[in-house]
C-alpha cells in the first residue's frame, strides 16, 4: 500500500493517518512532523524551515524533496508507506512521480478528505498536541480523558505554534491555492477517492478503509 492523504488544515488528516498506518502496518511519513523534529533539535534545516512554518507558508520545495527522497528509499518502506503533508503542490507531485519511477513503484491510492471550508478554522484551532509523544487531540471532536492532559503519558497538552487563527487562515489559503490542484492531478491518474470528513472520526476511518479495499 503506497498512499497519500490529502486534505485542508483541520480536516483530520493526522488522526486518520494514524489509523491507516496501524491497520496496514506501514510507516507514517509526515513532512510536517519531520520538520518539527528538526526545529526541536535545532538543525540547520529546522532553523530555515521555521521561518516559513510560523507564517503558515510552505517551506521551499528543495528542502522537503531531499528529505522525502531519503525517507522513501529506506528499507522500512518496502511494503508501502503513507505520505501525510507531502506532496503540497504540483511541482512536488511531479518530483515524487519521478522519484517513484526511478524506484520502479507507483502510488496505489490517494485519499482526499473533504470538509466545508467554513468549518476549517474552528476545527484547526481546536487541535491540541502532546509535546512528549506527539498524540493529537481536538477539544471538540476528540478531547483527552482529563482536560489538558495526554491520555498516554499525562503531559500538559500544547497548542501548535502554527495553529493560531491568523496562521491557520493563511495555511487554508495556501492549501486552496497550491495544494488543492493536486486533486485534479491525482484524479487524472485515477488513484484519488473522496471521503466526507465532516462525519464522526470513526465513520471517516471506515469510509477510508472501504475506499482502500476497492
Ligand atoms: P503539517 O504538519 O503538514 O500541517 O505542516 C506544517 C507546516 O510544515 C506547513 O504549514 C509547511 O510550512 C511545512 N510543510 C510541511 N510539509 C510540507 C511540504 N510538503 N512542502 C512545504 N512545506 C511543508
Ligand atoms: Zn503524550
Amino acid at each position: 500500500m503506497r498512499l497519500v492523504i490529502l486534505g485542508p488544515p483541520g480536516a483530520g488528516k493526522g488522526t486518520q493517518a494514524n489509523e491507516i498506518v496501524e491497520r496496514y502496518n506501514i510507516p507514517h511519513i509526515s513532512t510536517g512532523d519531520i520538520l518539527r523534529e528538526n526545529i526541536k533539535k535545532g538543525t540547520d534545516l529546522g532553523l530555515e524551515a521555521k521561518k516559513y512554518m510560523d507564517q503558515g507558508n510552505l517551506v521551499p520545495d528543495t528542502l522537503v524533496l531531499d528529505l522525502i527522497q531519503e525517507r522513501i528509499s529506506r528499507a522500512d518502506t518496502k511494503d508501502g508507506f503513507l505520505l501525510d503533508g507531502f506532496p503540497r503542490n504540483v511541482s512536488q507531485a511531479t518530483s515524487l512521480d519521478a522519484e517513484l519511477d526511478k524506484l520502479g513503484i507507483k502510488l496505489d491510492k490517494v485519499i482526499n478528505i473533504i470538509v466545508d471550508p467554513k468549518k476549517l478554522i474552528a476545527r484547526a484551532t481546536s487541535r491540541r498536541v502532546c509535546p512528549t509523544c506527539g498524540e493529537t487531540y481536538n477539544i471538540v471532536a476528540k478531547p483527552p480523558k482529563v482536560e489538558g492532559k495526554c491520555d498516554k503519558d499525562g503531559s500538559d497538552l500544547i497548542i501548535r505554534s502554527d495553529d493560531t487563527e491568523e496562521t491557520v487562515s493563511r495555511r487554508i489559503e495556501v492549501y486552496t491555492e497550491q495544494t488543492s490542484p493536486l486533486i485534479d492531478y491525482y484524479k487524472a491518474q485515477g488513484t484519488l477517492f473522496d471521503v466526507d470528513g465532516s462525519q464522526s472520526i470513526e465513520q471517516v476511518t471506515e469510509d477510508i478503509f472501504k475506499g482502500l479495499n476497492k
